[in-house]
Protein backbone atom coordinates (compact mmCIF):
# COMPACT_ATOMS: atom_id res chain seq x y z
CA UNK A 1 0.00 0.00 0.00
CA UNK A 2 1.45 3.51 -0.33
CA UNK A 3 1.33 6.26 2.44
CA UNK A 4 -1.95 7.66 0.87
CA UNK A 5 -3.55 4.14 1.93
CA UNK A 6 -1.81 3.30 4.19
CA UNK A 7 -3.38 7.37 5.75
CA UNK A 8 -6.81 6.12 5.04
CA UNK A 9 -6.62 3.01 6.98
CA UNK A 10 -5.13 3.66 9.55
CA UNK A 11 -7.12 6.49 10.33
CA UNK A 12 -10.57 4.55 10.08
CA UNK A 13 -9.31 1.94 12.25
CA UNK A 14 -8.44 4.62 14.94
CA UNK A 15 -11.75 5.93 14.53
CA UNK A 16 -13.15 7.55 17.70
CA UNK A 17 -11.57 5.04 20.05
CA UNK A 18 -9.98 6.44 23.18
CA UNK A 19 -8.56 4.70 25.88
CA UNK A 20 -7.27 6.37 28.93
CA UNK A 21 -5.47 3.27 30.15
CA UNK A 22 -3.46 3.94 27.61
CA UNK A 23 -3.04 6.84 27.75
CA UNK A 24 -1.86 6.25 31.30
CA UNK A 25 0.68 3.88 30.09
CA UNK A 26 1.99 5.69 27.62
CA UNK A 27 2.56 8.80 30.43
CA UNK A 28 4.70 6.33 32.27
CA UNK A 29 6.85 4.97 30.45
CA UNK A 30 7.46 8.41 28.71
CA UNK A 31 8.02 9.82 31.94
CA UNK A 32 11.66 7.77 32.39
CA UNK A 33 12.84 8.16 29.34
CA UNK A 34 12.77 11.94 29.05
CA UNK A 35 14.04 12.40 32.67
CA UNK A 36 16.98 13.37 31.23
CA UNK A 37 15.39 16.50 29.50
CA UNK A 38 14.77 19.40 30.38
CA UNK A 39 13.32 20.72 27.34
CA UNK A 40 10.63 19.12 25.74
CA UNK A 41 8.20 19.75 22.75
CA UNK A 42 5.02 18.24 23.01
CA UNK A 43 1.28 18.05 21.34
CA UNK A 44 -2.30 18.90 22.33
CA UNK A 45 -4.06 15.72 21.25
CA UNK A 46 -6.74 15.38 18.40
CA UNK A 47 -9.55 13.03 17.92
CA UNK A 48 -8.64 9.85 18.93
CA UNK A 49 -4.72 10.64 19.23
CA UNK A 50 -2.62 9.38 22.63
CA UNK A 51 -3.13 12.25 25.65
CA UNK A 52 0.40 12.67 26.76
CA UNK A 53 -0.28 15.77 28.63
CA UNK A 54 -0.35 14.26 32.12
CA UNK A 55 3.46 13.94 31.51
CA UNK A 56 3.38 18.06 33.05
CA UNK A 57 2.52 16.43 36.00
CA UNK A 58 4.89 14.21 36.79
CA UNK A 59 8.14 16.58 35.96
CA UNK A 60 6.81 20.21 37.52
CA UNK A 61 9.90 21.83 37.26
CA UNK A 62 10.80 20.71 33.36
CA UNK A 63 9.92 23.28 30.68
CA UNK A 64 7.08 22.09 27.79
CA UNK A 65 6.55 23.22 24.48
CA UNK A 66 3.55 23.36 22.55
CA UNK A 67 2.97 23.57 18.84
CA UNK A 68 1.19 26.05 16.34
CA UNK A 69 0.49 25.80 12.85
CA UNK A 70 0.83 28.74 10.57
CA UNK A 71 2.29 28.27 7.09
CA UNK A 72 4.53 25.84 9.14
CA UNK A 73 4.47 24.41 12.76
CA UNK A 74 6.34 26.49 15.56
CA UNK A 75 6.94 25.81 19.24
CA UNK A 76 6.09 28.14 22.23
CA UNK A 77 6.55 27.15 25.92
CA UNK A 78 3.27 26.39 27.80
CA UNK A 79 2.98 25.89 31.84
CA UNK A 80 0.00 24.47 32.85
CA UNK A 81 -1.84 27.74 34.35
CA UNK A 82 -1.77 28.91 30.48
CA UNK A 83 -4.34 29.77 28.34
CA UNK A 84 -4.88 27.66 25.57
CA UNK A 85 -6.78 29.03 22.33
CA UNK A 86 -8.78 27.10 19.43
CA UNK A 87 -7.04 26.87 16.48
CA UNK A 88 -6.90 25.06 13.63
CA UNK A 89 -6.97 20.92 13.28
CA UNK A 90 -9.46 21.27 16.44
CA UNK A 91 -6.29 21.44 18.01
CA UNK A 92 -5.44 24.15 20.43
CA UNK A 93 -1.89 26.60 21.12
CA UNK A 94 -0.73 28.42 23.64
CA UNK A 95 0.17 32.06 23.51
CA UNK A 96 3.35 33.60 23.13
CA UNK A 97 7.16 33.97 21.96
CA UNK A 98 8.44 31.33 19.48
CA UNK A 99 11.09 29.28 21.00
CA UNK A 100 13.93 28.49 18.97
CA UNK A 101 14.04 24.65 17.80
CA UNK A 102 17.30 23.52 18.50
CA UNK A 103 17.19 24.64 22.18
CA UNK A 104 14.17 22.18 22.62
CA UNK A 105 16.40 18.80 23.19
CA UNK A 106 13.62 16.46 22.89
CA UNK A 107 10.17 15.92 20.35
CA UNK A 108 7.28 13.94 21.30
CA UNK A 109 5.38 13.41 18.29
CA UNK A 110 2.08 12.22 17.41
CA UNK A 111 2.08 9.80 14.97
CA UNK A 112 -0.78 8.20 12.10
CA UNK A 113 1.17 4.99 11.48
CA UNK A 114 5.10 4.17 11.15
CA UNK A 115 6.90 2.46 9.02
CA UNK A 116 9.22 -0.89 9.19
CA UNK A 117 12.01 1.28 8.96
CA UNK A 118 10.88 3.93 12.02
CA UNK A 119 9.56 6.35 9.84
CA UNK A 120 6.46 8.45 10.71
CA UNK A 121 3.26 9.32 8.64
CA UNK A 122 1.41 12.36 9.63
CA UNK A 123 -2.08 13.52 8.49
CA UNK A 124 -0.27 14.45 5.23
CA UNK A 125 0.46 18.11 5.24
CA UNK A 126 4.16 16.92 6.37
CA UNK A 127 4.39 19.77 8.84
CA UNK A 128 6.75 17.59 10.87
CA UNK A 129 9.08 16.52 8.09
CA UNK A 130 9.66 19.90 7.30
CA UNK A 131 10.30 21.37 10.87
CA UNK A 132 12.28 18.70 11.96
CA UNK A 133 14.45 18.31 8.52
CA UNK A 134 18.00 18.11 9.88
CA UNK A 135 17.49 18.66 13.33
CA UNK A 136 19.96 16.62 15.78
CA UNK A 137 17.92 16.59 19.01
CA UNK A 138 16.31 13.24 20.41
CA UNK A 139 12.76 12.34 18.28
CA UNK A 140 9.71 9.92 20.07
CA UNK A 141 7.17 9.05 18.06
CA UNK A 142 3.90 7.86 20.02
CA UNK A 143 1.74 5.15 18.09
CA UNK A 144 -0.99 2.60 18.98
CA UNK A 145 0.82 -0.64 18.65
CA UNK A 146 -1.73 -1.79 15.93
CA UNK A 147 -0.56 1.03 13.53
CA UNK A 148 3.01 0.69 14.50
CA UNK A 149 5.57 -0.88 12.37
CA UNK A 150 3.67 -1.49 8.68
CA UNK A 151 4.81 -2.34 5.56
CA UNK A 152 5.26 0.79 3.34
CA UNK A 153 7.45 2.48 1.14
CA UNK A 154 8.26 5.83 3.61
CA UNK A 155 9.92 8.88 1.63
CA UNK A 156 13.78 10.19 2.11
CA UNK A 157 11.93 13.34 4.27
CA UNK A 158 9.78 11.26 6.56
CA UNK A 159 10.72 12.12 10.29
CA UNK A 160 13.42 8.90 11.19
CA UNK A 161 11.99 8.09 14.76
CA UNK A 162 14.71 7.77 17.46
CA UNK A 163 12.43 5.90 19.84
CA UNK A 164 8.94 4.94 19.47
CA UNK A 165 6.57 4.37 22.34
CA UNK A 166 3.15 1.95 21.63
CA UNK A 167 -0.06 1.48 23.39
CA UNK A 168 -2.61 -0.72 22.78
CA UNK A 169 -5.39 0.85 20.47
CA UNK A 170 -7.73 -1.84 22.40
CA UNK A 171 -6.82 -2.53 26.06
CA UNK A 172 -7.85 -5.64 27.32
CA UNK A 173 -8.81 -6.96 29.90
CA UNK A 174 -10.09 -10.65 31.04
CA UNK A 175 -12.46 -12.39 34.01
CA UNK A 176 -11.48 -15.68 34.28
CA UNK A 177 -13.61 -17.61 36.22
CA UNK A 178 -12.65 -20.12 38.34
CA UNK A 179 -15.32 -20.44 41.14
CA UNK A 180 -17.28 -23.64 39.60
CA UNK A 181 -17.94 -26.43 41.31
CA UNK A 182 -18.03 -29.25 39.65
CA UNK A 183 -21.13 -30.64 40.46
CA UNK A 184 -21.97 -32.61 37.18
CA UNK A 185 -18.99 -34.19 37.72
CA UNK A 186 -19.49 -35.50 41.02
CA UNK A 187 -16.33 -34.86 42.09
CA UNK A 188 -14.90 -33.47 45.82
CA UNK A 189 -12.47 -31.11 44.26
CA UNK A 190 -13.33 -28.05 41.90
CA UNK A 191 -12.52 -29.65 37.92
CA UNK A 192 -9.94 -26.56 37.28
CA UNK A 193 -7.76 -27.85 39.64
CA UNK A 194 -7.48 -31.37 38.41
CA UNK A 195 -4.36 -32.22 36.65
CA UNK A 196 -3.84 -31.78 33.46
CA UNK A 197 -0.55 -32.75 31.91
CA UNK A 198 1.89 -31.10 33.57
CA UNK A 199 -0.26 -28.11 35.02
CA UNK A 200 -3.84 -28.10 36.35
CA UNK A 201 -6.64 -27.28 34.22
CA UNK A 202 -7.42 -23.29 35.06
CA UNK A 203 -3.31 -22.94 33.83
CA UNK A 204 -4.04 -23.79 30.64
CA UNK A 205 -6.34 -20.66 29.81
CA UNK A 206 -4.39 -18.48 32.44
CA UNK A 207 -1.23 -18.75 30.66
CA UNK A 208 -2.55 -17.66 27.33
CA UNK A 209 -4.75 -14.79 29.01
CA UNK A 210 -0.76 -13.95 30.30
CA UNK A 211 0.18 -13.87 27.19
CA UNK A 212 -2.35 -11.61 25.10
CA UNK A 213 -4.18 -9.40 27.52
CA UNK A 214 -3.35 -6.28 29.75
CA UNK A 215 -5.43 -6.93 32.94
CA UNK A 216 -6.57 -10.07 34.67
CA UNK A 217 -8.70 -11.28 36.85
CA UNK A 218 -9.38 -14.50 38.57
CA UNK A 219 -12.51 -15.19 40.35
CA UNK A 220 -11.83 -17.93 42.43
CA UNK A 221 -13.81 -19.91 44.89
CA UNK A 222 -13.43 -19.09 48.56
CA UNK A 223 -13.27 -22.94 48.77
CA UNK A 224 -10.00 -22.98 47.11
CA UNK A 225 -8.46 -19.84 48.33
CA UNK A 226 -4.76 -21.67 48.45
CA UNK A 227 -4.89 -21.18 44.54
CA UNK A 228 -4.27 -17.14 45.40
CA UNK A 229 -0.81 -17.82 46.90
CA UNK A 230 0.33 -19.56 43.00
CA UNK A 231 -1.51 -16.80 41.03
CA UNK A 232 1.08 -14.53 39.34
CA UNK A 233 1.77 -10.75 41.06
CA UNK A 234 0.02 -9.02 37.84
CA UNK A 235 -3.16 -11.17 38.35
CA UNK A 236 -5.59 -9.53 40.38
CA UNK A 237 -8.49 -11.67 41.97
CA UNK A 238 -12.02 -11.62 43.84
CA UNK A 239 -14.29 -14.25 45.07
CA UNK A 240 -17.32 -15.29 43.39
CA UNK A 241 -21.21 -15.24 44.41
CA UNK A 242 -24.07 -17.81 44.67
CA UNK A 243 -24.40 -18.02 40.93
CA UNK A 244 -22.27 -17.36 37.98
CA UNK A 245 -23.74 -14.15 37.58
CA UNK A 246 -22.68 -12.49 40.57
CA UNK A 247 -19.14 -14.02 39.93
CA UNK A 248 -18.69 -12.49 36.37
CA UNK A 249 -20.42 -9.03 38.50
CA UNK A 250 -17.59 -9.36 40.72
CA UNK A 251 -14.95 -9.36 38.33
CA UNK A 252 -16.08 -6.83 36.16
CA UNK A 253 -16.31 -4.50 39.04
CA UNK A 254 -12.39 -4.46 38.77
CA UNK A 255 -11.97 -4.08 35.62
CA UNK A 256 -9.89 -0.77 34.35
CA UNK A 257 -10.00 -1.53 30.88
CA UNK A 258 -12.78 -0.38 28.23
CA UNK A 259 -13.15 -3.96 26.64
CA UNK A 260 -12.81 -7.37 28.80
CA UNK A 261 -13.26 -10.83 27.40
CA UNK A 262 -15.18 -13.40 30.18
CA UNK A 263 -13.74 -16.83 29.60
CA UNK A 264 -14.51 -19.99 31.58
CA UNK A 265 -11.22 -21.33 33.17
CA UNK A 266 -12.91 -24.87 32.47
CA UNK A 267 -12.03 -24.56 28.71
CA UNK A 268 -8.94 -25.10 29.26
CA UNK A 269 -7.66 -25.27 25.39
CA UNK A 270 -7.78 -21.42 24.28
CA UNK A 271 -5.30 -20.10 21.85
CA UNK A 272 -3.41 -16.46 21.11
CA UNK A 273 -4.83 -16.88 17.17
CA UNK A 274 -8.87 -16.63 18.97
CA UNK A 275 -7.71 -14.10 21.00
CA UNK A 276 -5.91 -12.00 18.22
CA UNK A 277 -9.41 -12.70 16.01
CA UNK A 278 -11.11 -10.82 19.21
CA UNK A 279 -9.39 -8.01 19.33
CA UNK A 280 -9.70 -7.41 15.84
CA UNK A 281 -13.86 -7.50 15.81
CA UNK A 282 -13.45 -5.16 19.02
CA UNK A 283 -12.15 -2.66 16.94
CA UNK A 284 -15.66 -2.51 15.09
CA UNK A 285 -17.66 -2.16 18.12
CA UNK A 286 -19.01 -5.45 18.49
CA UNK A 287 -19.22 -8.04 21.23
CA UNK A 288 -17.81 -11.11 20.09
CA UNK A 289 -18.70 -14.79 21.30
CA UNK A 290 -16.64 -17.32 20.39
CA UNK A 291 -18.50 -20.64 19.44
CA UNK A 292 -19.12 -23.79 17.50
CA UNK A 293 -22.04 -25.35 14.65
CA UNK A 294 -24.34 -27.50 15.96
CA UNK A 295 -23.34 -30.90 14.89
CA UNK A 296 -26.14 -32.89 16.82
CA UNK A 297 -29.80 -32.74 16.28
CA UNK A 298 -31.76 -31.08 18.76
CA UNK A 299 -35.55 -31.70 19.90
CA UNK A 300 -37.40 -28.99 21.71
CA UNK A 301 -39.90 -30.86 24.64
CA UNK A 302 -42.87 -28.62 25.06
CA UNK A 303 -46.09 -30.19 27.03
CA UNK A 304 -45.00 -33.89 26.19
CA UNK A 305 -44.57 -32.67 22.32
CA UNK A 306 -41.71 -32.88 20.74
CA UNK A 307 -40.06 -30.46 17.99
CA UNK A 308 -36.82 -30.61 15.80
CA UNK A 309 -34.91 -27.56 15.52
CA UNK A 310 -33.00 -26.21 12.59
CA UNK A 311 -29.61 -27.38 13.13
CA UNK A 312 -28.41 -24.86 10.33
CA UNK A 313 -29.88 -22.03 12.66
CA UNK A 314 -28.23 -23.34 15.68
CA UNK A 315 -24.91 -22.65 17.61
CA UNK A 316 -23.38 -23.17 20.41
CA UNK A 317 -22.19 -20.51 22.28
CA UNK A 318 -18.61 -21.13 23.87
CA UNK A 319 -16.44 -18.64 26.16
CA UNK A 320 -14.83 -16.08 25.55
CA UNK A 321 -17.08 -13.32 25.70
CA UNK A 322 -16.18 -10.42 24.66
CA UNK A 323 -17.45 -6.33 24.78
CA UNK A 324 -17.40 -2.96 26.52
CA UNK A 325 -16.89 -3.19 29.55
CA UNK A 326 -19.15 -0.54 30.35
CA UNK A 327 -21.90 -2.09 28.87
CA UNK A 328 -21.48 -5.36 30.17
CA UNK A 329 -21.74 -4.03 33.51
CA UNK A 330 -24.76 -1.89 32.63
CA UNK A 331 -26.76 -5.23 31.62
CA UNK A 332 -25.60 -6.89 34.48
CA UNK A 333 -26.49 -4.58 36.75
CA UNK A 334 -29.68 -4.19 35.15
CA UNK A 335 -30.47 -7.77 35.30
CA UNK A 336 -29.44 -7.84 39.29
CA UNK A 337 -31.99 -5.02 39.93
CA UNK A 338 -34.87 -6.95 38.38
CA UNK A 339 -33.70 -10.42 39.57
CA UNK A 340 -33.03 -12.16 36.29
CA UNK A 341 -31.09 -14.98 35.54
CA UNK A 342 -28.87 -16.19 32.36
CA UNK A 343 -27.15 -18.67 31.27
CA UNK A 344 -24.24 -16.47 29.49
CA UNK A 345 -23.05 -13.22 29.52
CA UNK A 346 -23.49 -12.08 26.00
CA UNK A 347 -27.07 -13.46 26.71
CA UNK A 348 -27.57 -10.42 29.06
CA UNK A 349 -26.00 -7.94 26.70
CA UNK A 350 -28.36 -8.87 23.94
CA UNK A 351 -31.32 -8.38 26.30
CA UNK A 352 -30.52 -5.19 27.49
CA UNK A 353 -28.31 -3.91 24.41
CA UNK A 354 -30.23 -4.92 21.41
CA UNK A 355 -28.63 -2.62 19.15
CA UNK A 356 -25.15 -3.57 19.41
CA UNK A 357 -24.02 -6.26 16.88
CA UNK A 358 -22.67 -9.52 18.10
CA UNK A 359 -19.35 -11.06 15.81
CA UNK A 360 -19.36 -14.69 15.84
CA UNK A 361 -15.90 -16.47 15.25
CA UNK A 362 -15.98 -20.16 15.01
CA UNK A 363 -13.34 -21.96 17.25
CA UNK A 364 -11.85 -24.91 17.40
CA UNK A 365 -13.87 -27.75 18.68
CA UNK A 366 -11.49 -28.55 20.99
CA UNK A 367 -12.27 -25.02 22.80
CA UNK A 368 -15.10 -27.82 24.83
CA UNK A 369 -15.59 -27.22 28.38
CA UNK A 370 -14.78 -29.84 30.82
CA UNK A 371 -18.02 -31.12 32.20
CA UNK A 372 -18.28 -34.39 32.83
CA UNK A 373 -15.68 -37.27 33.32
CA UNK A 374 -15.54 -37.93 29.95
CA UNK A 375 -14.67 -34.43 29.16
CA UNK A 376 -11.85 -34.55 31.15
CA UNK A 377 -10.28 -37.74 29.58
CA UNK A 378 -10.62 -36.12 26.04
CA UNK A 379 -8.32 -33.19 27.41
CA UNK A 380 -5.65 -35.87 28.72
CA UNK A 381 -5.34 -36.80 25.81
CA UNK A 382 -5.30 -33.34 23.90
CA UNK A 383 -3.36 -30.85 26.29
CA UNK A 384 -0.28 -31.90 24.68
CA UNK A 385 -1.41 -29.42 21.77
CA UNK A 386 -1.56 -26.99 24.20
CA UNK A 387 1.04 -27.06 26.24
P1 LIG B 1 3.07 13.66 6.58
O1 LIG B 1 4.51 13.60 7.01
O2 LIG B 1 2.29 14.71 7.31
O3 LIG B 1 2.43 12.34 6.58
P2 LIG B 1 3.90 13.67 3.84
O4 LIG B 1 5.07 12.87 4.26
O5 LIG B 1 2.93 13.04 2.89
O6 LIG B 1 3.05 14.17 5.08
O7 LIG B 1 4.43 15.03 3.24
C1 LIG B 1 3.54 16.03 2.76
C2 LIG B 1 4.24 16.97 1.83
O8 LIG B 1 5.27 17.68 2.50
C3 LIG B 1 4.88 16.26 0.67
O9 LIG B 1 4.36 16.81 -0.52
C4 LIG B 1 6.35 16.54 0.78
O10 LIG B 1 6.93 16.78 -0.46
C5 LIG B 1 6.43 17.77 1.65
N1 LIG B 1 7.66 17.74 2.45
C6 LIG B 1 7.95 16.91 3.43
N2 LIG B 1 9.16 17.14 3.93
C7 LIG B 1 9.68 18.16 3.26
C8 LIG B 1 10.91 18.87 3.32
N3 LIG B 1 11.85 18.54 4.20
N4 LIG B 1 11.08 19.90 2.47
C9 LIG B 1 10.13 20.21 1.58
N5 LIG B 1 8.96 19.59 1.46
C10 LIG B 1 8.72 18.56 2.29
MG1 LIG C 1 6.01 12.65 6.12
Amino acid sequence: MNKNEIRKNALSIRGKLKSEATDNKIVDELSNIISKFDNIGIYYPIGSEINILKIMDKYPNKRFYLPITREEISFIEYKKEDTLIDAKFKTKEPVGDITNRDSIECFIIPCVAISKTRQRLGYGKGYYDRYLANYKGFKIGIIYKELNNLDFKADDYDVVLDLVIEGWLIMFSAILLMAGKGERMNMEINKILLPLGNKKVYEYSLDVLLKTVDEIICVISKDNEDIIKSLPNNVKYTFGGKTRQESVINGLKLVTNDYVLIHDSARPFITKELIDDIKKELLNNKNVLACSKCKDTIKELNNNKLNTLDRNKLIKAYTPQCGNTNILLDSYNKALKENKEFTDDLSIVEYYHPEIETKLIYASDDLFKITTALDYELAKLLWRKYD
